[in-house]
């Protein structure tokens, strides 16, 4: 029996409420005028059920689908402006116990070259990474309870927020590791995470039993149910996504919107981020064996979807998709992206020889990190290494609320300026940073509180001066 607010995964992400939505959608996807409906509620900017959604992606009127895309884009710049957030993924150790099936790192794999960075080597990533320009990392490691022990975890976190390499720093570490315990969780909560991701790779049971054949990972219920016991231990922001291409993409999205509503419903708050990553190639993963790949067209119908459905909730692509869809996916919804990234462990600094591979799936957009830069600024983004809600509590509902009233955007915008500033005088190249300051020029005048735009001039000023890590 279908309840979101249910412990049970099996309840709140009931199999029987994702085929009767996915029933509900087909024969709805020419109600003009319940889509027409739908669409009206979207616009008030406070979301969709599942339900809902699920009509609207079904869809296939074009006129309507433009309404949808251009909602979306509406939605995207009243929440988030022109602002793009920036991350790396630092990948600490490739052991795994798991059998996943879509993932090079499955235990079976003999020929790929396990490697596990100790704190010496974390410490050589982290300033490849901060001499980037980066403020803001995902740690990613497989689960291996005698390799990636939750100490090592631990231990590296606390050496990354420990560096303080010239100008640079470390400010938010989310962390991306395998369902644990409450008193795991509490742990990370202790060190300081910003969010904790895991995503959930399929949310039909069945597939994600046969996907996950063998490791404790094969366990649905202790998987899906992860975020709960996060939050129970204290970690408020959290980050859901599926690995488009292992499902119908239409089961996953009315499942990814149902955890959202149980998280909201039993925590009162949804979550941080969704990520949408697709199925890549990866050393013996071949994407075409999974047949349920989604076109770059429905890609951009998913995460335009997403954006209405969840507007407060921030939406992550990663260098696993190439620079065209990732400009597509900034307009219709996407508010962080990966720059620069290495998926290989310790990539960041030596990239490893092709016969020594220990990546988790192919880089499809390979621009450095000042690249991808200077074409957020050329595409009139405001690229942004912000931190400070994490770094000033604001978490979890707290956070949430502000997002809700659109308060929030006034911090955003002058952090954002002031964290590009930082790039700029740090480390960018010259053509970037030309671009760069014109862009804060400009950004300045819309700013729309007279107090916040004087104060913010006078960071920029003592940022080049030297000073660092003003926010608010
Ligand atoms: S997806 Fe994660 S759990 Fe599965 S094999 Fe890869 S690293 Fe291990
Ligand atoms: S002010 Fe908060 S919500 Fe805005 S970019 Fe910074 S960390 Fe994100």
């Amino acid at each position: 029996m279908y309840n979101a607010k249910s412990l049970k995964a099996e309840e709140f992400i009931s199999d029987q409420e994702i085929k009767e939505t996915l029933a509900y959608a087909d024969a709805n996807k020419d109600n003009i005028s319940l889509i027409d409906e739908i669409i009206e509620k979207a616009k008030l900017g406070k979301g969709l059920t599942h339900r809902e959604a699920s009509v609207l992606l079904a869809c296939e009127n074009e006129e309507k689908l433009q309404e949808i895309y251009d909602l979306a884009k509406k939605i995207k710049e009243d929440y988030y402006g022109n602002r793009i957030v920036l991350f790396a993924p630092l990948y600490l150790s490739n052991y795994c116990v798991n059998g996943c099936v879509y993932c090079p790192y499955h235990m079976k794999n003999k020929h790929i070259s396990r490697k596990k960075l100790t704190q010496d080597e974390i410490r050589k990533e982290v300033i490849a990474l901060q001499d980037m320009g980066h403020k803001r990392l995902a740690i990613e490691l497989g689960e291996d309870p005698v390799n990636n022990p939750i100490e090592y975890v631990l231990d590296s976190i606390k050496t990354i927020y420990d560096i303080k390499h010239k100008n640079g720093a470390i400010r938010r570490v989310n962390v991306n590791i395998a369902a644990t315990t409450v008193e795991n969780y509490r742990k990370l909560k202790e060190a300081g995470i910003g969010t904790y991701i895991l995503f959930q790779e399929t949310y039909n049971k069945e597939s994600y039993e046969s996907l996950h054949p063998t490791g404790p990972k094969h366990d649905y219920a202790y998987h899906t149910e992860a975020m709960d016991r996060a939050m129970e231990g204290g970690i408020d922001d959290v980050g859901l996504g599926v690995l488009f291409g292992l499902e119908m993409y239409r089961y996953e999205f009315a499942g990814i919107l149902m955890h959202a509503e149980h998280l909201e419903a039993v925590h009162g708050v949804g979550p941080h981020t969704i990520s949408v990553p697709r199925i890549k190639r990866a050393d013996d993963i071949d994407p075409s064996a999974f047949d349920n790949g989604i076109s770059d067209e429905i890609f951009a119908k998913i995460i335009a979807l997403l954006r209405v459905s969840v507007p407060y909730t921030g939406m992550i692509i990663s260098t696993r998709e190439a620079k065209e869809v990732r400009a597509k996916a900034l307009e219709l919804g996407i508010s962080q992206i990966s720059g620069g990234s290495r998926t290989s462990v310790g990539g960041y600094v030596e990239e490893e020889p092709e016969e020594d591979n220990s990546a988790q799936f192919d880089v499809s957009d390979r621009r450095t990190l000042d690249e991808v830069m200077k074409w957020l600024i050329d595409l009139n983004y405001v690229p942004s290494f912000c931190t400070a809600c994490y770094r000033e509590g604001r978490t979890g509902d707290r956070f949430m609320s502000l997002c809700k009233s659109k308060q929030i955007s006034n911090c955003c915008h002058p952090n954002a300026l002031m964290t590009l500033k930082e790039y700029l005088v740090d480390y960018a190249s010259p053509a970037t940073k030309e671009a760069g300051l014109k862009l804060i020029e400009r950004e300045l005048l819309t700013i729309p509180k007279e107090k916040v735009r004087e104060v913010t001039i006078q960071h920029l000023k003592e940022i080049e001066n030297g000073q660092r890590d003003f926010r608010f």
